[in-house]
C-alpha cells in the first residue's frame, strides 16, 4: 500500500512543476520512495512555495525542534531533494520543482555505482509510464507547465525561447558570473543502463546563484567562462543543441546540450509537426540560394528534419526549423545564416 504522505507528495510537485509532471502510478511511487524517507516527503509536502526560513516550515509540521529540522534540511539538500540559499545572513530553503530540479541533481554528479543505475531504472520507467499515462484517453487532468521563458543568469534577460544560437549563447555566458558543469543526466542515464553515448557527456550546465548551490553541494563543479565556451564549442561540434530549461523566480538555470537520440525533450520537440512552435524559436535558417552547392553537408546535422533536397536543391521547412544553428556551421559555401523569426508570423505561447 502506497504511504499517503507519497500521494501527497505529487500533488506539491505538481504545484512547483515547470516541465515535468508528477502522474500517481506505481512507478512514480517507486521513484519517489526511492528518493525520499517518508519524513522527507513529508518536510517537502509541508514546505510553502518559494523561499522560507526553517522556523516558516515548522509551522506546517508538528515538529517544532528547529535544529533537528535544519539538519534534515541539509540532508535534503544534499540528496538534491531541495534548494539552500543565503539572503542577508539567514538560510531560506526551497522545494524543488521535479524537473527541471530533482530529476537532474540525481544524476549531474555523474556517479557509477549501483544506487545511481537504480535511478536511472526507475526514472526512465517512470518516464516511460508518466507518457504512456498521459497520452491514453483517460489521461488524468494536470496543471499547465510553463517551460522556461526568461535566462536568469547574473543579470535578467528576456528570453522567449528555449533554444539558443551558439553566438547568443556565448554572449549570454559571458554575462554570467557563476557557471557550473555536471554530467548531461540523459547521456549520463542511458550510460547507467547500458547505453553509453558517443558524444560528449559532460557539459550540462547550471548558472548564476544555483549554480553555487550546486557546487556547493557537489552536483557540478565551477568553471571560467572560457572553460565554459570551450565546452560548448565542443558541444556544438559534437551536433548538440543548446536549449536552456530555467525559471527565475525558482532555483533553475539550466543549459543542457543534447540530441534527440538521448533526449526525451529534443526527441519530442522533433516529433512535433512543428517543431518552432513547440519551443518558440525565435530564429529560423535562412538558406542563400546562390552561394549554395547542394553538397548535402548540413542535411545530417538537422534533428528537426527542416532540410532537404528537392530536385537537386536544398530547401527549408519554415516550421520544422528550431533555429539551433547547427547545421551553419558545417557549411563550406557560408551558404545558412540565421535570422529572427519575423514576429506575428508564429503564434508564439505567452
Ligand atoms: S535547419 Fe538548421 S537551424 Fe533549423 S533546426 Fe535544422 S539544424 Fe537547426
Ligand atoms: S552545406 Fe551549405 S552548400 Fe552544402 S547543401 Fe548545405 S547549405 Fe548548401
Amino acid at each position: 500500500m502506497v504511504d499517503a504522505v507519497y500521494e501527497k507528495l505529487a500533488g506539491a510537485l505538481n504545484a512547483r512543476s515547470t516541465a515535468f509532471p508528477a502522474v500517481k502510478c506505481d512507478e512514480f511511487y517507486d521513484l519517489v520512495s526511492f528518493l525520499f524517507t517518508p519524513g522527507e516527503a513529508a518536510i517537502a509536502v509541508a514546505m510553502p512555495l518559494g523561499n522560507a526560513t526553517v522556523e516558516e516550515i515548522a509551522q506546517h509540521l508538528p515538529t517544532k525542534d528547529i535544529k533537528k529540522l535544519a539538519t534534515r534540511l541539509e540532508t535534503m539538500a544534499d540528496k538534491g531533494l531541495i534548494h539552500i540559499r543565503e539572503r542577508d545572513g539567514k538560510k531560506l530553503y526551497e522545494a524543488l520543482p521535479f524537473a527541471p530540479g530533482i530529476t537532474e541533481f540525481q544524476l549531474m554528479r555523474g556517479i557509477v555505482d549501483e544506487r545511481h543505475k537504480k535511478i536511472a531504472t526507475l526514472l526512465r520507467d517512470y518516464t516511460r509510464a508518466m507518457i504512456k499515462t498521459l497520452m491514453s484517453a483517460d489521461a488524468p487532468k494536470l496543471e499547465s507547465f510553463a517551460p522556461g521563458k526568461k535566462i536568469a543568469v547574473d543579470k535578467e534577460i528576456e528570453h522567449k525561447s528555449t533554444i539558443v544560437p551558439l553566438e547568443e549563447l556565448k554572449d549570454l555566458l559571458m554575462k554570467t558570473g557563476y557557471i557550473s558543469v555536471g554530467a548531461c543526466i540523459c547521456r549520463h542515464q542511458a550510460a547507467l543502463l547500458g547505453k553509453p553515448s558517443d558524444k560528449p557527456v559532460n557539459n550540462c550546465m547550471i548558472l548564476g546563484e544555483s549554480a553555487q548551490f550546486a557546487t556547493e553541494r557537489g552536483f557540478t563543479t565551477r568553471m571560467t567562462k572560457e572553460e565554459a565556451l570551450k565546452r560548448i564549442e565542443e558541444a556544438e561540434d559534437a551536433g548538440l543543441i543548446h536549449s536552456f530549461a530555467n525559471n527565475p523566480e525558482r532555483f533553475t538555470n539550466l543549459l543542457c546540450n543534447c540530441y534527440k537520440d538521448r533526449c526525451v525533450f529534443v526527441r519530442g520537440i522533433s516529433k512535433s509537426p512543428f517543431p518552432s512552435l513547440a519551443v518558440n524559436a525565435r530564429w529560423v535558417i535562412k538558406i542563400k540560394e546562390d552561394d549554395c552547392t547542394a553538397c548535402e553537408a548540413c542535411l545530417p546535422r538537422c534533428q528537426m528534419d527542416a532540410l532537404k533536397m528537392v530536385d537537386g536543391k536544398l530547401v527549408r521547412e519554415e516550421l520544422r526549423c528550431i533555429g539551433c544553428g547547427l547545421c551553419m556551421w558545417v557549411c563550406p559555401t557560408d551558404a545558412l545564416v540565421l535570422e529572427p523569426r519575423p514576429a506575428g508570423k508564429i503564434p508564439l505561447r505567452s
